[in-house]
């Protein structure tokens, strides 16, 4: 049974259409979310504790995320609700400094100036349809990158790595397992003696599987796709696409980054063993999406 779709309100606002962008490790959300948050008027959050906490409950049980279960949807809405809070002493926009214990509580400046909101924490992909469960509205913008950049990426991060340590690499018993990319119980009894390279492969595989399936389950108007690739040299298409499908004034200038955008690094970075080690577990995926 449907149920009436759930408006939440944050500052005294109501969230309309909130904007999350999802992507693999290393696939360009940062630019994305970058160029949005400096959009006027639209507060888009990354790595709240509390949000955090809702996407790796989630990525360790992927059956929750998918069964469109109303505690699920609570959850995500409680720890959104929480992060888009703004109050002078959780608000990134303000200055910081001693506030007094009247203020502490009480919406900021900037609560007033949002109007719309949104988040680009590491790993939303995972809970993309327990968002849609949480926010019948809500519009989803995904970032694809070549997956051999990607694993080039992943394997010079610490952070990223960290997933395959012995220990913390045991998100949950459930297959399939998006997260680390393990679909069956043969893949998952190979598991421990792939590299390190193929484990990072693997989580690129099992993202752009998700977002396929994204693709496949939402419209052109609540789902954006932009290619990493495309990023650089095309901001102002891409600002322009960005406008018109989220509604939101976002600038070109934004998305200009300093550094390089590293498109074919893998080439330098990845050993002939390691890039074989990709192409055994994702070339379909590679070649489906044109990176070949
Ligand atoms: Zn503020």
């Amino acid at each position: 049974m449907r149920q009436p779709p759930h408006i939440l309100v944050v500052n005294g606002t109501k969230v309309r259409r909130p904007v999350f962008v999802l992507g693999a490790p290393h696939s360009g959300v940062d630019v994305v979310a970058h160029a949005l948050a400096r959009a006027p008027g639209l507060y888009l959050g990354a790595g709240d504790p509390g949000v955090l906490d809702a996407v790796y409950a989630l990525a360790r049980r992927p059956s929750m995320a998918e069964e469109h279960a109303s505690g699920t949807a609570t959850l995500l809405r409680d720890a959104f609700a929480e992060a888009w809070q703004l109050t002078p002493l959780t608000c990134p926009l303000c200055p910081g400094g001693p506030v007094s214990a009247r203020e502490a509580p009480e919406p900021c400046r900037h609560a007033r100036e949002a109007t719309r909101f949104g988040d680009a924490s590491p790993d939303l992909l995972y809970s993309a349809s327990a968002l849609l469960t949480a926010f019948s509205d809500a519009v989803f913008v995904q970032v694809i990158r070549d997956g051999r950049d990607v694993t080039a990426a992943m394997l010079g991060d610490d952070r990223s790595l960290a997933w395959f340590k012995p220990g913390l690499g045991t998100l949950g018993e459930e297959l399939p397992q998006p997260f680390f990319g393990i679909e069956t119980e043969q893949e998952r009894a190979d598991y421990p003696r792939l590299s390190t390279a193929a484990k990072c492969a693997l989580r690129w595989r099992g993202a752009v599987r998700l977002s396929a399936r994204l693709r496949g389950a939402l419209g052109a108007d609540q789902l954006m796709t932009l290619r990493y690739e495309d990023l650089f040299g095309q901001e102002v298409e891409t600002a322009e696409q960005l406008r018109a499908f989220t509604g939101a004034s976002v600038s070109a200038v934004e998305l200009v980054r300093a550094e390089p955008p590293g498109i074919g690094a893998w080439r330098s970075r990845l050993t002939s063993e390691q890039h074989g080690d990709v192409r055994a577990v994702a070339a379909a995926e590679l070649t489906r999406l044109g990176y070949t």
